[in-house]
């Protein structure tokens, strides 16, 4: 900005001195003429005057006494004085001797003023040295007798023209300075609130949104200051807005438990969430990676491609393989810069959910038709007089093991059912759980007895327990039948122990074990490794969806290790209630 401005000033000080030089320039040609044709006309006067006195002294014809005459009019005129014949013979001269003169009929003057009564000239005198300006007339006595002819030197002139031009530069000069120092001073002037503007526009670029101008100015500047203190105050206040908009959309997307992702046209990231990283595994920000770096999902590629040639907003599942996450997406196109937001949502309990209830309805339909086919069979063979008595008291039988087992089904699943209520709370009976365990023991003592098995508890001095009664005592028996009904050799323990302010309950077995992968499983309604087996053993594939129910109401879990052919541990891990 200032080598701009001193260009400026340098260009105004050029044109000022190529002005006042041309003006010095055509006023001293003006002045040096005007000076001429007044000393011109001087010399013409002093022609016309002398010319009486120049023709006696002609006439007289004394040489001597013309020269003097000359030489004192000269010097009393304080110019040269030249008398000249008509034949062009100089006969007095007031400066020089006119004997060593040539003759002058052919000096321009003379000729000029032979022809027209007056002559002038202007020309360089070798003789003295000087540009000399000659004016001659001729004198007439009733006939042209010669001429008289006054010069001056130019010196005077030049002089007098150095002297203006002179005082003419000086004037100059001072004009160009004051012109100079006005230049400079009002520059100085519109500089200020240049300088002013400029050092409140770095203010705003550097980020001082409350930078305002302030020195009060008159005029057109002060207009320029109000619209520009306007136009940071309506900066301010949009950038106010604009970040005040996007912490509430930074805190909403960052509260959000789905992962959200914004790319732009070229499926860049330009925005995305905490739970997005978290989803995706991203270590840091993933903003201006390409989509296709962070999610490489076949399926997410499909639903990309469909967004590119559809924009209407769209849905898939995307598992994320082995980690078996079901991630549910969905595309929102967005108009403005034509780009799209894909939510992310965690829908793995909701799928896994679907399949157990749609497992569920599978399951129980089965389940009950299995029984209640059997009892029509049966029920219609009955029907047959001609059954014998043995026969018919068998099909009986089946009949009623068939109508249990409904009846247990049926039992089962509304244990489970009042579990699951939400608003069933459970009971707070103190109690202690060896006494539990004794009384379960003591029920399943026979039923280890006919299968030859250990039965054993292994009661240890425990704090009382707090919690519901009868549902401990469902887990307990739920747990020690299993352990039964899948061993056929060997043993099962009951342990009740508490440790690190936590009761755990080890029902243990030597049985046919659990595969690895089943276990997951074993504790969703109706799943059994072996059906045949189970349903064999009266099992309906309820009894450990109970015992997880009813763990979780008292705020604890379950553990299961087993090894096949080798036997299962369960363990509960219950706190300790206070009350
Ligand atoms: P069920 O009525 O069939 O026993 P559960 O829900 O109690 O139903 O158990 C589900 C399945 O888990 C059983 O069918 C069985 O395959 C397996 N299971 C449960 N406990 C044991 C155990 N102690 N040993 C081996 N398998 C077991």
């Amino acid at each position: 900005m200032k080598s701009t401005f001193l260009k400026s000033l340098i260009s105004v000080f050029v044109i000022f001195v190529i002005v006042i030089a041309a003006f010095l320039i055509v006023l001293a040609g003006r002045v040096r003429n005007t000076l001429i044709t007044q000393f011109t006309e001087n010399l013409k006067n002093l022609t016309v005057v002398s010319e009486p006195t120049c023709i006696t002294l002609m006439k007289n014809g004394r040489a001597g006494e013309t020269q003097s005459s000359i030489v004192s009019m000269g010097k009393a005129l304080g110019i040269r004085v030249t008398l000249i014949d008509s034949t062009g013979l100089v006969l007095a001269d007031s400066e020089h001797d006119p004997g060593t003169m040539e003759n002058h009929l052919n000096r321009p003057e003379i000729r000029e003023a032979r022809g027209r009564g007056f002559g002038q000239s202007m020309r360089y005198s070798h003789t003295l040295d000087t540009d000399f300006l000659y004016v001659a007339k001729r004198l007439v006595d009733s006939q042209p007798v010669g001429y008289v002819r006054f010069s001056m030197p130019l010196t005077v002139i030049q002089t007098f023209t150095k002297d203006i031009r002179k005082w003419i530069f000086i004037a100059g000069m001072i004009l160009l300075f004051l012109a100079a120092a006005i230049v400079y001073f009002y520059s100085l002037y519109l500089r200020k609130p240049l300088r002013d503007i400029r050092g409140f526009t770095r203010e705003l670029t550097a980020g001082n949104l409350n930078a305002r101008l302030l020195k009060p100015v008159k005029g057109d500047v002060a207009e320029i200051y109000k619209d520009l203190n306007r136009m940071a105050e309506k900066l301010k206040d949009s950038f106010t807005f604009i970040s005040e908009e996007r912490d509430i959309l930074t805190g909403v997307l960052s509260a959000m438990v789905d992962g959200v992702c914004v790319v732009d046209t070229d499926l860049k990231i330009i925005n995305s969430n905490e739970s997005f990283k978290k989803m995706f595994f991203l270590a840091e920000d993933p903003l201006n990676k390409d989509i296709w770096d962070v999610i490489q999902l076949v399926s997410f590629l499909e639903l990309v491609n469909k967004c590119k040639t559809d924009k209407s907003h769209k849905t898939t599942d995307l598992a994320m393989g082995e980690r078996g996450t079901i991630y549910q997406v969905s595309s929102f196109h967005i108009p403005s810069f034509d780009g799209w937001a894909f939510v992310f949502a965690d829908v793995t309990k909701a799928r896994n959910l679907e399949r157990i209830k749609a497992d569920f309805i599978t399951n129980l339909s089965h389940e009950l038709r299995t029984p209640l086919t059997a009892i029509k069979g049966y029920l219609e063979t009955l029907e047959d007089p001609g059954i014998s008595l043995t026969e018919r008291n068998r099909f009986l039988r089946i009949v009623r093991d068939n109508t249990d087992r409904l009846a247990n089904i049926v039992s089962d699943l509304l244990t489970l059912s009042d579990l699951e209520r939400v608003e069933r709370a459970i009971e707070h009976d103190r109690f202690d759980l060896n006494d539990l365990a004794d009384d379960v023991i003591s029920l399943f003592s026979k039923e280890a007895k006919n299968k030859n098995l250990r039965l054993e508890f292994t009661s240890r001095r425990i704090p009382e327990f707090v919690g519901d009664r009868f549902m401990m005592q469902q887990m307990l028996i739920n747990l020690v039948s299993n352990g039964i009904r899948f061993t056929e050799t060997g043993e099962v323990k009951l342990e009740i122990d508490v440790e690190k302010d936590q009761f755990y309950v080890r029902v243990s077995d030597t049985g046919i074990g659990i595969p690895e992968d089943e276990i997951p499983r074993i504790f969703e309604r109706f799943y059994t490794v072996d059906k045949a087996r189970s349903r064999a053993h009266g099992g309906t594939g309820l009894g450990l969806a109970i015992v997880k129910h009813i763990v979780g109401a008292h705020g604890g879990k379950v553990e299961v290790e087993s090894e096949l052919e080798s036997g299962s541990k369960f363990t509960v891990i219950l706190p300790v209630l206070t009350d």
